[in-house]
């Protein structure tokens, strides 16, 4: 018998399974119904590739996206999985040829997007023949509370349910919030799903948070010392974005722009410079989302803090999809605030969602002001529960730090907790501290405190910071609601009554004022010394660039980085052992490793 793991190797050319893929494989070959959550660039696509491999009669891939769909039926094709789409841009004669084929069983997986679930014919069609399973690709799209709603996504329910015999069903997305979650379930016509919520971590990623008014020259020179690799420059406006990519052209870096504002065939055309690395750096607001499947994106930089962690995620995660070192770094500073907030605001009126995306864009601010571990922030938001307390692969982890006596800050934020008797919330207690004379504190008169301005000389950010951390020294507390008031825990009581002799110290990070770049990716998981394989990576990169142009293909669907970089370190000398190589499928062995082979062999000759 024919196990998942067999596919795996022959096909995709991958040696073992990533955290989760295993289940919800083994779910869908059960004929269970599920609904999986993994992040961007965890593998989700092979979950259910795998399986429509070891079904009999097709597996129906519902997906939003024409762009998606091509890319993914093309790196199917590139490794002999039949594959196929049927979209609003096939020519007549290319739709009838599916369904020749599908009419014969000769399609595994077939690419459709929602809308063509209400063409009768097609419908029709499907009812006659075998069908494995359906998948629903990005399915977050069903919700409205999700970001890229779909309303031909409600139709697919129904339209399972149509279905003369009803096939398994998968639904998959990076979307993990509670009311898209509930969406999926109820409204994809999902039956007793098990749902699979994981793998946050993506262990190649490194993450780093740069505070710095000086963004331009951190960004100029880190693409200079970058200039070989494809990257994603994220603005949070479509102004924002031509203001960066105009700097940038005239530098003479070669970019692309992409946004909402621009004319559909400047955004194609743009997207395509990307995926075929025409263009080595795209400047996009987060409309260049989905679409991107390139494996080989080897940094996201966020130019300025996203709306929330979600969209953070699901952007920076983006980069390293093929398994490879991917640096996300997010350059913050205060007054990107204000253009998230402005921004809320603008878009959303109802008042009660808008107090939703204030909150988890508070939530945000607190990842880019956190001085401790990025990696555990990220985690701990997606629900996980980590082992460690510090991933030693993130700007965090790396930084120089000095210990500082934060002994007296921790008092008088327990003074003014106490003072005023738990009625009031951070932002109010931020004031009194900082000595605001805002309404709020008018209208309370809180101004007569005793803490009033007692910590006048720390700027906000920096009182944000002492606060959080006395939350998590556990002197504080937050009540649960909607309005969450601090109170004094017995040990802030204790601290407050002089109680605790110890000195308080906490570990605070040295901003540079110029943040230094070329610290390059400390290896998040590297084995090999990128600098002296370099030469023979750049050679491989050529002959796949030059491939990819004979064949009108993207170049990753030939090879990913993460397997060119290993051929360049165990320069295999035979097919053999080129197909120990991950991602040398068989398929792919006969066809691309002989010319490979070759451009090794020459480089170990002349290196004699
Ligand atoms: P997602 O849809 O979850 O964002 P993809 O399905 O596009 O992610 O997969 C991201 C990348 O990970 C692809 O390049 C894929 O080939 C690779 N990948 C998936 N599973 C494995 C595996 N088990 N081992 C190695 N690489 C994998
Ligand atoms: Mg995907």
């Amino acid at each position: 018998m024919v196990r998942p793991i067999d596919i795996l190797r022959q096909y995709f050319g991958y040696t073992s399974f990533r955290a989760g893929q295993e289940e919800v494989i083994q779910a869908l070959l059960d004929g269970r119904d599920c609904l999986a959550v993994m992040p961007t660039g965890a593998g989700k696509s092979l979950c259910f590739q795998v399986p429509a491999l070891l079904k009999d009669g097709v597996t129906v891939v519902i997906s939003p996206l024409l762009s998606l769909m091509k890319d993914q039926v093309d790196a199917l094709r590139a490794q002999q999985i039949a594959a196929a789409f049927i979209n609003s841009q096939c020519t007549l004669e290319e739709v009838q040829e599916s369904f020749r084929q599908l009419r014969q069983g000769r399609i595994k997986l077939l690419y459709v997007s929602p809308e063509r679930l209400q063409n009768e014919f097609f419908t029709a069609f499907m009812a006659a023949i075998p069908v494995a399973a359906v998948i629903i690709d990005e399915a977050h799209c069903v919700s409205q509370w999700g970001h890229d709603f779909r309303p031909g996504y409600k139709e697919i329910g129904p339209w399972i349910d149509s279905l003369p015999v009803r096939p398994v069903t998968g639904a998959f997305t990076a979307t993990a919030t509670e009311r898209v979650k509930e969406d999926m379930l109820n409204l994809l016509g999902l039956r007793r799903a098990k749902v699979f919520v994981g793998g946050f971590d993506r262990p190649n990623l490194y993450f780093r948070v740069v505070k710095t008014t000086r963004k331009t020259d951190f960004l100029i020179s880190y693409l200079a010392a970058h200039n070989d690799e494809s990257g994603i420059v994220y603005g949070a406006t479509r102004k924002e974005v031509d203001k960066v990519y105009t700097a940038l052209v005239k530098l003479g870096f070669k970019v692309g722009r992409y946004h909402a504002g621009l004319p559909d065939e400047e955004r194609r055309r743009g997207q395509d410079d990307f995926t075929y690395d025409r263009i080595q750096v795209m400047v996009a607001t987060n409309a260049f989302g989905m679409g991107i499947d390139k494996s080989n994106v080897r940094f996201v930089i966020h130019w300025q803090m996203p709306k929330n962690m979600e969209s953070y995620y699901q952007e920076a995660g983006r980069a390293g999809r093929d398994g490879a070192p991917g640096e996300c770094i997010l350059l913050f500073s205060r007054s990107d605030i204000m253009v998230q907030r402005f921004l809320i605001e603008a878009s959303v009126r109802d008042e009660s969602l808008q107090a939703n995306e204030l909150k988890l864009m508070n939530r945000m601010v607190e990842y880019c002001e956190d001085s401790h571990c990025l990696r555990r922030n990220i985690l701990s938001y997606f629900g996980e529960r980590p082992q460690w307390e510090r991933c030693e692969k993130c700007g965090n982890c790396d930084a120089e730090t000095v210990e500082e006596d934060i002994t007296q800050e921790m008092r008088l934020i327990c003074m003014c907790i106490d003072e005023v008797k738990g009625r009031f919330g951070q932002t109010v207690v931020s004031s009194i501290l900082r000595g605001e004379r805002t309404p709020k504190i008018r209208q309370y008169g809180l101004s007569g405190k005793a803490a009033f301005g007692m910590l006048s000389d720390c700027d906000k950010g920096a009182v944000t910071v002492l606060m959080r951390e006395a939350l998590r020294a556990g002197y504080i507390q937050t009540a649960p609601g909607r309005y969450p008031t601090l109170s004094l825990t017995a040990a802030g009581r204790d601290l407050l009554d002089g109680g605790t002799k110890e000195k308080i110290t906490h570990h605070k990070i040295i901003e540079e004022e110029t943040p230094v770049v070329p610290r390059r990716r400390q290896a998040a998981q590297k084995s090999y010394d990128e600098e002296k394989l370099r030469p023979l990576f750049k050679r491989l990169q050529e002959l796949r660039r030059i491939t990819a142009q004979k064949e009108h293909i993207p170049p990753f669907v030939i090879f990913s980085d993460a397997t060119l970089w290993e051929m360049a370190e165990c320069m295999p000398a035979d097919l053999a052992a080129m197909s120990d190589v991950k991602g040398v499928g068989r398929f792919k062995l006969y066809k691309y490793g002989p010319s490979f082979l070759r451009i090794i062999e020459e480089y170990k000759q002349e290196g004699r």
